[in-house]
This record gives C-alpha cells, sequence and structure tokens, in this order.
C-alpha cells in the first residue's frame, strides 16, 4: 500500500467520442505538474509516460485499473527521469516502449538517475525502474481500429521525443514539447523547440494539444508557450548570473507550476550558457 505523501494528482477526461476516451493525470502543481495519459480503446489500454515521484505512478496505475482493460503498451516519450522513475514500481508488469535513442538513454543513465533520487527523495521516490524492450520506430498504425502516428521530434525540449498523434480524434501528444501554464526545463538554444511549436499550431489536423506538464491544451496554449520561451531568451540576453535570472523569469510568470523545475536546470543551462 502506498503512503500518500503528496498532494492528489488530478484527472480529466479529454475526450469520448462512443468508442475511444482519452484520459489525463497531472501531479499536483509544485511537484512539476507532470501529465501522463491513457488511451482508453475498445479493448485496451495505451498509456503514456510515467511520472517522477512514486505516489503519481500509483496514483496513474488506479486510474488505469478502474478502467477494466488491460495495458497492452506503456510509452516513454524521453528520456527525462520525470517521466520514467515514478512507474518503476505501479508499473512493473508492463511492456514498456520508447525511441531507440531513449530506450539507451535509460538503459545508461536510468540506474545512476534513480540512485541519485532516491538519496535526495528518500522514498518519495520508486524502489526500482521498468526499462523499455520495444522500439518504437516512427510511422502509422492502426490499434484496435483507431489510427495512430509516431513521430521522432529532434531537438527541442531533449534531443529527441516522441511524439504520439490521433489523428481520428484531433488529438496531438506532444509531451513536453508543449509546457501549458508550467516552466519548463531548459538547458540550452531553443530555436528548434520553438519551431517545433510553431508548426504544431499551424497544423490544423489536430486541436487537442496534450502537454508533458499541465491541463490538456489547445492552439492558444501553444502561442503562451512560444511568448514563454521568447521571455526566456530575453531574460538570459541581459542577466548577469543565474540568481537574476530566476528572479526576473518568476516575476514574469508568477503563476506558473513547476518552479523547481528552474533551479534544476539552471547549472545546465548556465553551464552552456559560457
Ligand atoms: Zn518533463
Amino acid at each position: 500500500m502506498m503512503l500518500k505523501q503528496l498532494p492528489p494528482a488530478v484527472t480529466y477526461l479529454v475526450k469520448d467520442n462512443g468508442k475511444v476516451r482519452v484520459h489525463t493525470l497531472v501531479s499536483s502543481a509544485p511537484f512539476f505538474a507532470n501529465a501522463t495519459h491513457i488511451i482508453e480503446l475498445p479493448t485496451q489500454l495505451i498509456l503514456i509516460d510515467g511520472h517522477f515521484f512514486a505516489q503519481y505512478g500509483y496514483e496513474f496505475r488506479q486510474l488505469a485499473d478502474s478502467l477494466n482493460k488491460p495495458i497492452t503498451r506503456f510509452y516513454v516519450t524521453h528520456a527525462h527521469p520525470d517521466h520514467y522513475l515514478g512507474m518503476g514500481d505501479a508499473f512493473a508488469d508492463v511492456i514498456v516502449y520508447a525511441l531507440e535513442e531513449i530506450t539507451k538513454l535509460i538503459l545508461q543513465a536510468g540506474p545512476h538517475e534513480l540512485k541519485e533520487k532516491q538519496q535526495h527523495f528518500g522514498n518519495l521516490i520508486a524502489t526500482h525502474l521498468t526499462y523499455p524492450s520495444q522500439i518504437v520506430e516512427p510511422g502509422e498504425e492502426e490499434i484496435d481500429g483507431v489510427r495512430f502516428i509516431f513521430e521522432k521530434a529532434i531537438d527541442t525540449e531533449s534531443p529527441e521525443t516522441l511524439v504520439i498523434k490521433l489523428p481520428d480524434l484531433r488529438i496531438a501528444i506532444v509531451q513536453d514539447i508543449l509546457y501549458h501554464n508550467s516552466h519548463a526545463f531548459i538547458t540550452g538554444p531553443v530555436a528548434g523547440w520553438k519551431a517545433a511549436l510553431q508548426e504544431l499550431r499551424d497544423d490544423t489536423a489536430y486541436d487537442t494539444i496534450l502537454a508533458g506538464h499541465g491541463t490538456p491544451a489547445d492552439k492558444a496554449d501553444i502561442d503562451n508557450a512560444i511568448l514563454y520561451l521568447d521571455k526566456v531568451g530575453e531574460i538570459l540576453s541581459h542577466v548577469n548570473d543565474a540568481i537574476e535570472y530566476k528572479q526576473q523569469l518568476l516575476a514574469a510568470y508568477p503563476n506558473y507550476a513547476a518552479a523547481k523545475l528552474i533551479d534544476i536546470y539552471l547549472p545546465i543551462l548556465f553551464a552552456n550558457k559560457v
């Protein structure tokens, strides 16, 4: 039984077209506002991303179990620990899919990442990892009569990210390419990231955008995310150090979730800046 030490996650029913339902579970705002998703098909569940804290991994599992269908695939979109650490214990029995590069990174860095975060956060972190075993190839696939498009996005918030699109539902699951009313994880130049957001905004095939942090979003939220990246660039161009940078970013976005992310990326960003 999992001890609930953190504020509970919030669940959203994003879409129900009679055949497919899409659910999103978002961890609480101070604890990264991680958003993970369930595509509930007629006979099975497809899950996307696995949280940072073990408690939210368990809450995600409870949501999946409440739907009374088997979990056939669990996709991990990229190799940042807030997308794969939390699921380790709660989803030890699932088949995890990831891009080849992401699988390699998690196999390499995962054990150290897990140990380090356990030292820092104690029993808020899962006891072990559940590793990807199936490689995702970009392309199209029909699962349970529903079209899935798998894409590899390059040079956005992380070097490689899996994007999953559901054209029948007009939903694009872009994870950390979009931070929705949430501070973003920024470690270097953002030109490629901005270009991906602009392309997504201009793609008329999709109108519901599922973020990796924050609640389900729409096109207007993409514009806000682009403005946020512009603001980051502007602040970076005139501040002297990391402390000044953080103060100005928090002043510009006082109500955004996941402010802790800034502390985590600052040493990386300012090391790259010099
Ligand atoms: Zn993330």
